[in-house]
């Protein structure tokens, strides 16, 4: 008999609207082992269609087809080729860039980022963990690339009891990486780099912020660079803060590496280095705030509205008139108002007029699915300061 789990009517309802995440509360029966592929079936003992089981984690179920279509080896490579054909079709103007974005692309805890002829691929539940091998041999075969990278390191993976892990799956891959963002180049580290090497869900704001920058720029949470290497050939000079060493450190190759003389990285955390800039009366005419996701959970909302709020404030007070700020909210559980409410306090506060000139999220190639709010965290602002 095939592996069953049987879910409540509120569960049956949220498969309906299309979300493919049902929790453990609406989970009523389980005939299936952690990481199997199961029928998912309804109160009344209809097959809802198929899904990745988890037996530990608070999202035992990921649909994976409605119905009576049946997953299969045939269903999982179309889905990686739809995927990739989208990216394709992007006209994407970068080697770096996210293949499949896991919910999005209904090939749900799977992601696959390229970097140039390299992927790095990352299995977040039990069931796309048991999958890996098998995606892995499509991926080589559709795309033949040098080597695939297993970032398995994400804290998620603990909740679904899975180890964490970074292991070539294929061929080989390099210490660091060259990839290209439109005009510049990066070395990117793919084995300890944050996320799977670089921020690429950001490369689309910063292609929009380019066309606003310019004068001295200030770039806080610059991790190696991504928005002050873009920006810094619009701009003057370019200040880039970071409280990791490592992130400095790369960012003052990657300067090098483009040819931007005018870019200086300092080493500090920025709460402290927007008040010392503002003690010391300084002014920029472009400012970038992209802060790491505040508020990881519902818990500690209160406290990264607090965090957005202050940051926010000061890089407004330390604006020139005319001056842009683009300033960014990567955390889910702080939605577009309340990240909206507290541009509006901190302009306030300020006193410092802003007007919204673009409003924008992540990247196309992490497509937000519409039903699944969770799929939908990036939010960018940029604001000019009208006065
Ligand atoms: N803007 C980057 C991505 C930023 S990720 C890009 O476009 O690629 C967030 C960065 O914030 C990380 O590099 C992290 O090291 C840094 N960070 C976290 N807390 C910080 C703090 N208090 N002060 C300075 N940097 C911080």
């Amino acid at each position: 008999m095939s592996s069953r789990v049987t879910i409540s009517a509120r569960g049956e309802e949220r498969v309906r609207s299309g979300h493919p995440w049902i929790y453990r509360s609406d989970v009523t029966d389980v005939h299936a082992a952690g990481g199997e592929i199961v029928e998912v079936m309804g109160p009344r003992r209809r097959l809802l269609g198929h899904a990745l089981f988890s037996d530990q984690s608070q999202i035992p179920i990921r649909m994976l087809s409605h119905g009576d279509v049946v997953v299969d080896a045939a269903l999982i490579r179309k889905r990686l080729q739809q995927a990739i054909a989208f990216r394709a079709s992007l006209g994407i103007d970068a080697t770096a860039y996210r293949l499949v974005h896991g919910e999005a692309d209904l090939l749900p805890s799977l992601i696959v980022d390229r970097y140039g002829e390299y992927l790095v691929v990352q299995a977040l539940s039990q069931g796309m963990d048991r999958l890996l091998p098998e995606v892995t041999a499509m991926l080589v075969e559709l795309l033949a690339p040098i080597g695939i990278l297993a970032r398995n390191d994400p804290k998620v993976r603990t909740l679904e009891g899975l180890e964490q892990t970074i292991e070539v799956l294929h061929g080989d891959i390099p210490e660091s990486v060259l990839v290209r963002e439109g005009p510049v180049e990066y070395d990117a580290d793919l084995r300890k780099g944050q996320k799977t090497g670089l921020f690429l869900d950001q490369r689309e704001s910063r292609d929009a912020a380019a066309k606003y920058a310019r004068g001295r720029l200030l770039d806080c949470f610059s991790y190696n660079g991504g928005f002050a290497l873009r920006l810094a050939r619009h701009c003057s000079e370019t200040v880039a803060v970071d409280i990791s060493a490592d992130a400095v450190a790369r960012i003052r190759e990657n300067a090098v590496r483009n040819s931007l003389p005018n870019l200086e990285a300092r080493e500090a955390n920025v709460f402290d280095e927007l008040r010392r800039l503002e003690r010391s009366g300084e002014r920029f005419d472009t400012i970038v705030l992209d802060p790491p996701a505040f508020a990881k959970n519902k818990a500690s909302v209160p406290n990264a509205m607090a965090g957005y709020k202050e940051i926010n404030l000061r890089a407004m007070r330390l604006l020139s008139p005319g001056g842009y700020l683009v300033t960014c909210s990567c955390s889910y559980n702080v939605s577009e108002d309340m990240f909206a409410e507290v541009i509006h306090q901190a302009s306030i506060d300020s006193r410092t007029p802003v007007a919204l000139v673009e409003k924008r999220t992540q990247g196309r190639d992490h497509p937000i699915l519409v039903g699944v709010p969770e799929t939908y965290y990036l939010k960018c602002f940029i604001l000019r300061r009208v006065e």
